[in-house]
């Protein structure tokens, strides 16, 4: 890499791909003969208007959104999300199902106990979330609202390897795994993410909303935090996150330009195995995630005692591979190799492990 950058392995915010950065740096102080920059003009202004209809066209494109769903850019982040699909749905039935994989499928829950009532209806935690549990262990609800999961488990690194059925609408948070491979967005009710792992620096949020759901808000629901009036303003209700969105169209352009998802997913898929391959063929590492589960996105690992973890992180520091603790509720390690995380980037983790091992 150039400009003496150095491997990020953050859960997020995290890299961002280089061709992105440089394009928009050298679009910063004039964008097309605008005179400004994207930052700095009028989400109102013909030229922004172009900038987020093409994005959004390019979302559609590179996802395969089909004819029937809208796309929101929102702020508030995916934690937003976790009051605002509540604070829109549940009172259809007042209830709704929520399988527990990790730390953020239970703040979603526990945001919506707020709202109505809670059915959990599935939680790996009896195996410290070492699993997902599989389609004929989810107890459904015959009347729940909607149903929410966590698609890829940030902290502990896990995902979901099926999409579950369900009479309700599913609602999935996508923040840690959106663009790493193809979805089918048809069988979703709502998807919603975070930008700031996959798609765009922190402070936009994508939604993405099918047409036709029971939207009933509270009459306390905030407007800022009201779906259909959001969705009918086009994000426009209030001045969007407009240089983020507009980064997201970069990043979008990058990755068409690289193949779109089935070449990124190829790409994905051979760097986390590059990583696992070689923490499986170690005695010093251990894996704590079952094998079907284990996320390509952030892979989790540790060794016996934290002094040697703690010697592990520091070491890959000063080695230029950078953000490698694992979160404070996990410990150990963790390392997230997003979209924007080369192969060369694995490749010298994987040395550093390497040397790591042969001198202990
Ligand atoms: C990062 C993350 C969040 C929190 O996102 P914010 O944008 O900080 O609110 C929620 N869910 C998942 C899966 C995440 O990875």
């Amino acid at each position: 890499m150039g400009h003496n950058r150095i491997y990020n392995f953050s859960a997020g915010p995290s890299m961002l791909p280089e061709p992105v950065l440089e394009r928009a740096a050298s679009e910063m102080l004039n964008y097309h003969g605008s005179g400004m920059s994207v930052t700095e003009m009028s989400h109102r202004s013909a030229t922004y208007d172009a900038i987020i209809k093409s994005v959004e066209k390019n979302l559609r494109e590179v996802m395969n959104i089909p004819e029937g769903y809208k796309v929101l850019f929102l702020q508030g982040g995916a934690s937003l999300q976790f009051a605002m699909a509540p604070m829109n749905l549940i009172s259809s039935t007042g209830k709704a199902d929520y399988a527990i994989t990790g730390n953020f499928s239970k703040k979603a829950a526990d945001e919506a106990a707020k709202y109505g009532e809670v059915h959990i209806a599935a939680t790996s935690k009896d195996r410290n979330f070492a699993c997902i549990p599989q389609q004929d262990a989810l107890d459904l609800s015959k009347d729940a609202a909607y149903f929410h999961y966590c698609m890829n488990n940030t902290i502990y690194g896990s995902t979901w390897n099926y999409i579950p059925v369900t009479d309700a609408p599913l609602v999935c948070d996508m923040s840690s795994c959106i663009l790493s491979e193809p979805v089918d967005v048809s069988k979703y009710g709502i998807i919603y993410a975070g930008a700031q792992k996959n798609m765009a620096p922190a402070g936009l949020t994508v939604v993405i909303m099918r047409d036709d759901l029971n939207l009933c808000p509270f009459p306390y629901t905030p407007v800022m935090m009201d779906y259909a009036t959001l969705a009918k303003n086009d994000s426009m209700y209030n001045t969007p996150p407009a240089y983020c969105i507009y980064m997201l169209g970069l990043v979008l352009d990058w990755v068409k330009e690289t193949g779109g998802l089935e070449a990124m997913k190829q790409r994905n898929a051979e760097k986390a195995k590059l990583l696992y391959d070689r923490l499986d063929a170690s005695k010093m590492f251990i894996l704590g995630i079952d094998r079907e589960y284990r996320s390509m996105m952030n892979v989790t690992f540790r060794c016996e005692t934290e002094e040697l973890n703690a010697e592990f992180v520091k070491g890959a520091e000063a080695a230029g591979l950078t953000s490698l603790k694992g979160h404070r509720a996990v410990g150990g390690m963790r390392a997230s190799i997003y979209n924007a995380m080369p192969r060369e980037g694995v490749l010298a983790l994987i040395d550093y492990i390497d040397k790591f091992e042969a001198s202990h």
